[in-house]
């Protein structure tokens, strides 16, 4: 949540903070952009490629993944509305793997971005920055956020997992 009246200090540079979330802790407005901004595109380099097709779904978190990585210098950026990488929170990835793991529908690697970052960060990021986009909806998406609440940073473990999981 947005906070202006604060006493909490950012955790990085220990100015005001405003910006506070449950799990990730406090920030001043610039070191949350810088922060969000580096994990997106440190995903980037996982994918390890010049040439981005983002599977424009008209989501929040797609405008926002675009709007970042469109100023990266010699990345060939595209939308398209048919097929390429989706960009999904942790929130919807832990969602989508817990589905799969549910019905036994396993889809199979894919490459996504935007993953590193909770879907709370995702809107937090879009309202500073004026993105618009509708957002990302999942049947089992209360599940993982109640998840969370009871086991605080288990949305970004699992996360991580799945990333782990696909490795192998
Ligand atoms: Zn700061």
């Amino acid at each position: 949540m947005l906070d202006k009246s604060s006493d909490k200090l950012c955790q990085k540079c220990r100015k005001q903070a405003n910006i506070s979330f449950n799990y990730q802790g406090n920030y001043c407005k610039n070191c949350f952009i810088h922060i969000f901004e580096k994990r997106a595109r440190k995903e980037l380099k996982q994918l390890n490629t010049k040439q981005i097709i983002l599977l424009d779904d008209g989501s929040i978190e797609t405008e926002v993944i675009f709007s970042i990585l469109k100023q990266i210098k010699g990345l060939n950026i595209t939308k398209d509305s048919k097929k390429g990488i989706r960009a999904t929170s942790a929130d919807i990835l832990t969602a989508t793997f817990l589905e799969q793991l549910f019905t036994g529908q396993y889809i199979g690697k894919q490459d996504i971005l935007l993953n590193s970052v909770s879907q709370e960060e995702i809107l937090m990021y879009a309202a500073i920055k004026g993105i618009k986009g509708k957002i990302q909806h999942h049947p089992l998406l209360d599940a993982v956020k109640q998840l969370e609440q009871k086991y605080p940073g288990s949305t970004f473990s699992t996360a991580k997992s799945i990333h782990e999981l696909q490795e192998l």
